[in-house]
């Protein structure tokens, strides 16, 4: 059986793969089973945000990995205190718990925020007010958070205490916050599996405010959004916001699993001894990964984030076919008049490889990716995109 075969035979069908194996790469170019190339428009779901096999980030990954693998969270270890450090001071957080995944981290938060709730108001301000096509992680209780139905229905009952709105309708927040005893407010600044829709300023200005009035803990999911994917280092310093609680994970640690909750003033001490753990969390070679990444990512880097971000704008913004180009950054949306199914399936076999986002083609590519090659593939989405 070829590799495509036993992965449907012995993998569990939960995933609808392109019918493409990568098996190799080098920066934005990844190489599949028969050697041919592609330039890299997903970057993992936004996880390699330094590409394939950067070389100071695999220098660092292997020094750690031939001097010590993993400590347990029994012992004390200085990747993941280095790891800390650096996320503190570049955000002005104040405390981090690591974990492995996005959905692990989004959990981390919801459990903060009932904790810091249940002691400040009382039993019954438990709920958690999310917004309706947002994506928070696959788990019973990050489900429920999640803000789409069809996520939902096979597995009922979620976690309950979950109350959503609609993103970017302040009348509505108001109305769903008056009407819900909350704990906090959790939200993505750009819903990236829900099509790559921005927050607007307004309504996040809403929420502030609300947070602050109502003692409500703001929550960022900065899962995808994070690690300079949209042009700052995290996407809520776009709005002016300092929230209570930060996830995030994907570009985190360049290709290694990694979750991390940031918390600020109000939440650093929320979680005590023995409230919460996680045996892989904060794990010496993907932490000495993440401070490579973390560490790299400077104004200077980010300015050329947006420099791309615009060209890529620019070039598809009034293309032929092109509906609209919403998001931040490298973090993009295209609505096409074709399908977007179609439109990336043209891409593939022109060697480019964009994802999709609900009926949108979603780039994300690495934020090093060279002049060259963002070129060459917004030459080939073009032509992929224009309706004959
Ligand atoms: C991907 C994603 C998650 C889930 O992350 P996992 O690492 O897959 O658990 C949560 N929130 C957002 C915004 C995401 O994009």
């Amino acid at each position: 059986m070829s590799v495509k075969e036993k992965d449907k035979y012995y993998i569990a069908n939960t995933y609808g793969r392109f019918p493409i194996e990568i098996v190799s790469g080098k920066g934005s170019t990844v190489v599949d089973e028969n050697g041919k190339e592609y330039i890299d428009m997903g970057s993992g779901i936004a996880v390699n945000i330094f590409g394939m096999c950067d070389e100071e980030w695999v220098s660092a990954v292997a020094k750690q990995l031939t001097t010590c693998q993993h400590t347990s969270n029994l012992y004390y270890s200085e990747p993941c205190v280095k790891l800390a450090e650096l996320l503190c001071e570049k955000t002005g957080m104040k405390k981090v718990f690591f974990g492995n995944s996005g959905a692990e981290a989004n959990e981390g938060a919801i459990k903060t925020a009932r904790k810091y709730a249940f002691e400040k108001k009382g039993k019954d301000y438990y709920k958690i007010l999310t917004l309706n096509n947002s994506f928070h992680g696959r788990t019973i209780t990050t489900l429920a958070a999640t803000g789409q139905d069809a996520f939902h229905n096979d597995f009922l009952p979620l976690t309950d205490g979950f109350v959503y709105t609609d993103a970017n309708d302040i009348e509505m927040l108001k109305k769903t916050v008056a009407e819900n005893k909350l704990a906090a407010i959790m939200f993505e600044t750009v819903q990236g599996e829900g099509g790559v829709v921005p927050l607007t300023n307004e309504f996040v200005s809403a929420i502030k405010e609300i947070c602050e009035k109502e003692d409500i803990l703001m929550i960022v999911d900065e899962v995808q959004t994070g690690n300079g994917r949209t042009g700052k280092l995290y996407g809520y310093m776009h709005y002016g916001i300092t929230p209570d609680i930060v996830t995030t994970a994907k570009g985190l640690g360049g290709g290694l699993p990694i979750g991390a909750v940031m918390f600020g003033e109000k939440t650093k001490d929320v979680l005590t001894s023995g409230t919460h753990g996680s045996t892989f969390g904060g794990n010496p070679i993907a932490c000495a990964g993440a401070v490579n990444i973390v560490s790299r990512l400077t104004y200077g880097f980010l300015e050329d984030v947006n420099r791309k971000s615009k060209y890529i704008i620019k070039e598809l913004e009034n293309a032929d076919g092109v509906k609209s180009v919403t998001g931040l950054g490298l973090m993009l949306g295209i609505e096409t008049e074709k399908d977007a199914g179609e439109v990336i399936k043209i891409c593939q076999e022109n060697g480019v490889l964009p994802i999709k986002a609900k009926n949108k083609v979603r780039l994300l590519p690495p934020l090093n990716i060279s002049d060259d090659e963002l070129i060459k593939a917004i030459r080939v989405i073009k032509k992929a995109v224009k309706v004959d």
